[in-house]
């Protein structure tokens, strides 16, 4: 099958175009490197099923193929704060380009959204049914209402002209080729305690996350994709064993075999949410689908390749 990733030179892209070569699949990468790297896909250069087309999606698109995975967008906090407007623009034109090219070529689509679509929520855990509390003037609109908006977008493409179309809600994810750089807290504490750094705890670190693998999401994308009868369903991908961030800063620490010291900071945002865990019953029930890698399994496999690109034997 001829499919497209836009946003394939990121983290989750990149893994996503393996994952469909590997399948046999012909992929057309789309990016601009806005927030990627040139080296999460350089290993699949001179592949002959894929080709790399660096492109702003914000432009028109018109691309052949039979599968549309929309992940362009800045993911990280520190990332859509830096790249706010064009956040908002990736996500609002960008997905309706995405979209228009999907209708022309007649291709399935699927948007990757978020969590943060929740807010800080008042509900626990998500379920797709619940609307979130969004502050639509905060520091994380850009991003949330961008995806909000990216949302309704896909639906109207879906009732309106019938696109084969999905959103699938990505809840924390991490894994290899993550932007040590790029501030989310898997990358900023694996990198702090490989180098023997404070290992930074914003807040009092009693806020919850729930990590999910990479290899994990990456099934669920193309089960939501590819599983029959989906257009125009929303479902949570994410792994539902929650902690906190101070318990995860300890198995980063134990993991790393680092000496670093765990270290409280004010916290980044004012609204960075209290508590997350995706309620995955949909994506079990209608998918098949659910995350396979325990956290700490997962950590081992990322620590390692972190401490690759950071020279080996980088100790704490
Ligand atoms: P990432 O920043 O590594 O990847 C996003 C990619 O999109 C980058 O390669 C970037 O250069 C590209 N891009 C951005 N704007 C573009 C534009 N205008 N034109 C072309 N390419 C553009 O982030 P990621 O973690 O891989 O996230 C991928 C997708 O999954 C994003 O849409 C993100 O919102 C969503 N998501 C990720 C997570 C997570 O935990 N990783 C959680 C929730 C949602
Ligand atoms: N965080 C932290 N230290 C860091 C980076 C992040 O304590 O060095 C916290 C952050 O305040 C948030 C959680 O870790 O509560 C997850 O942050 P991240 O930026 O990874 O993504 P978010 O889930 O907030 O979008």
């Amino acid at each position: 099958m001829k499919t497209i990733v836009l946003g394939g030179a990121g983290f989750v892209g990149s893994h996503l175009c393996d994952a469909l070569i590997a399948q046999g699949n012909e992929v057309i990468c789309v990016d601009n490197f806005l927030t990627g790297r040139r080296d999460n896909v350089a290993h699949l250069r001179d592949h002959p099923r894929f080709r790399f087309v660096q492109r702003d999606i914000t432009e028109p698109l018109a691309l052949e193929g039979e599968a549309v995975f929309h992940l362009a967008s800045p993911a990280s906090p520190v990332g859509y704060r830096k790249n706010s407007i064009q956040t908002l623009r990736v996500n609002s034109i960008g997905t309706m380009n995405a979209l228009e090219m999907a209708r022309q070529a007649g291709a399935r689509f699927l948007l990757a959204s978020t969590s943060e679509i929740y807010g800080d929520p008042q509900v626990h855990p998500q379920p797709e049914t619940y609307w979130g509390n969004v502050d639509p003037t905060g520091l994380r609109a850009c991003y949330d209402e961008g995806k909000r908006f990216g949302e309704a977008a896909t639906m109207e493409w879906q009732r309106v002209h019938g696109v084969d179309a999905r959103i699938v809600r990505i809840f924390n994810t991490y894994g290899p080729r993550n932007d040590p750089q790029d501030g989310r807290v898997v990358p900023n504490f694996i990198t702090q305690a490989l180098r023997g750094e404070p290992i930074t705890v914003y807040g009092d670190g009693l806020q919850t996350r729930s990590f999910a693998y990479v290899s994990d999401l990456v099934e669920g994308l193309l089960a939501a994709m590819f599983t029959e009868g989906t257009a125009g369903e929303v479902f949570n991908l994410g792994n539902p064993d929650e902690c906190t961030i101070l318990e995860f800063a300890r198995l980063v620490k134990k993991v790393t075999e680092s000496r670093s010291e765990i270290v409280f900071r004010p916290l980044r945002f004012a609204d960075d949410p209290a508590r997350r865990r995706p309620d995955i019953t949909r994506a079990r029930t209608r998918l098949g689908w659910e995350p396979r890698v325990p956290l700490e399994e997962g950590l081992r496999h990322t620590v390692a390749w972190y401490r690759e690109i950071l020279g080996a034997g980088v100790g704490g």
